[in-house]
């Protein structure tokens, strides 16, 4: 049986700096890449605040680069989707398709986190027929048209903009009476002529033939000004957050409410000893592609760590 040192679950900056620290390490790290080699980043424009790249650098070529330099010290970058887990035994047992199965001394759980939906019925009806969860993928059947983006926060002010140098007509749907987006997002959004916000407003429904033609939105919910909105858009873009991916580790690994892992004090430790975590999949909070990073570099300290104390 052959037991890797250091397997790592994930491929976004978490996961590659993960495997260039424990490849520099000598630990020959396993990192299995998942559906989406490169993560979130892949599916971004320009990420302006990366520190080292004062012109900005987009987020595929960021994710190549940082990649290229785990391959460069000997990370064993597979392709591939960790289906099961098991860390009640050692060394611990990682299914990979549902069909392979790899043993490992430590694990780096480093999934990231998914788009979230708002759970209506309309959108998985129209899914890939006007709605999406990536501008930057999609944006490109909008030419012209008019689209709408759901959320208040940085990620919907980033696509906002981004479509409103596509489409004809962007609105951006917010339910609260404020943007939650840095001020900088906010003063782009406010000031781009083609992007039209609607505060306070929340989506009900969807309707169109057989592709989106607009969407249902009540605005002043629950008040006396309380009304029903119909818009006519041809896209519908979610930018309402992310949610964790956990569920593969959730019958071992100490989760919050909200699905995130819970990390041991200042460490990447999470409850199983052995297994450390870093990026999105256990950060509610900062969520960027630098702290992301940061947070690979530590697991893989960490596990290093784990390794020498253990004899392993
Ligand atoms: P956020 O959690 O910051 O914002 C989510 C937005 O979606 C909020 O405005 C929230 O509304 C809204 N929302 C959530 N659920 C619903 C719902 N059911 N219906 C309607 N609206 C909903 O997520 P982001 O993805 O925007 O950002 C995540 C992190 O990444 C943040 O820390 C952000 O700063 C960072 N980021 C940074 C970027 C940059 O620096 N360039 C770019 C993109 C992201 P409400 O405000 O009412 O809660």
């Amino acid at each position: 049986m052959e037991i890797s040192k250091c397997l790592i679950i994930g491929a976004g900056p978490a996961g590659y700096t993960a495997a260039i620290y424990a490849s520099r390490a000598n630990l020959s790290p396993i990192l299995f890449e998942g559906t989406q080699p490169g993560g979130q980043l892949t599916i971004t424009t320009d990420i302006e605040n990366f520190p080292g790249h004062p012109d900005g650098i987009t987020g595929p070529a960021l994710m190549a680069d940082i990649r290229k330099q785990a391959l460069r010290f000997g990370a064993d970058i597979k392709s591939g989707t960790v289906t099961a887990v098991d860390f009640s035994k050692r060394p611990f047992e990682v299914t990979v398709n549902g069909a392979d199965t790899y043993y490992a001394h430590t694990v780096i759980i480093a999934t990231g986190a998914s788009a979230r939906y708002l759970g209506l019925a309309d959108e998985q009806k129209y899914m890939g027929l006007g709605v999406s969860a990536c501008a930057t993928c999609d944006g490109f059947f909008y030419r012209k048209r008019t689209v709408a983006v759901v959320g208040g926060g940085d990620s919907a002010c980033e696509e906002a903009l981004y479509l409103s140098n596509i489409a004809k007509k962007v609105y951006l749907i917010v339910r609260k009476p404020a943007l939650r987006a840095s001020k900088v997002m906010q003063e782009r959004v406010l000031n781009k002529e083609n992007i039209e916000v609607l505060f306070n407003c929340n989506t009900v429904g969807l309707f169109g033939e057989e592709v989106v033609e607009g969407a249902k939105l009540v605005e002043n919910k629950g008040t006396a000004n309380e009304r029903i909105l119909d818009i006519a858009i041809d896209g519908f873009f979610l930018a309402i957050g992310h949610n964790p991916n956990t569920e593969v580790f959730k019958d071992y690994i100490t989760l919050d409410k909200d699905g995130y892992i819970v990390l041991q004090g200042n460490t990447s430790a999470t409850n199983v000893e052995g297994v450390f975590a870093a990026g999105d999949v256990a950060d509610p909070r900062y969520r960027q592609a630098i702290s992301a990073a940061g947070m690979g570099c530590r697991a893989a300290l960490d596990a290093e760590a784990y390794l020498r104390d253990n004899d392993l």
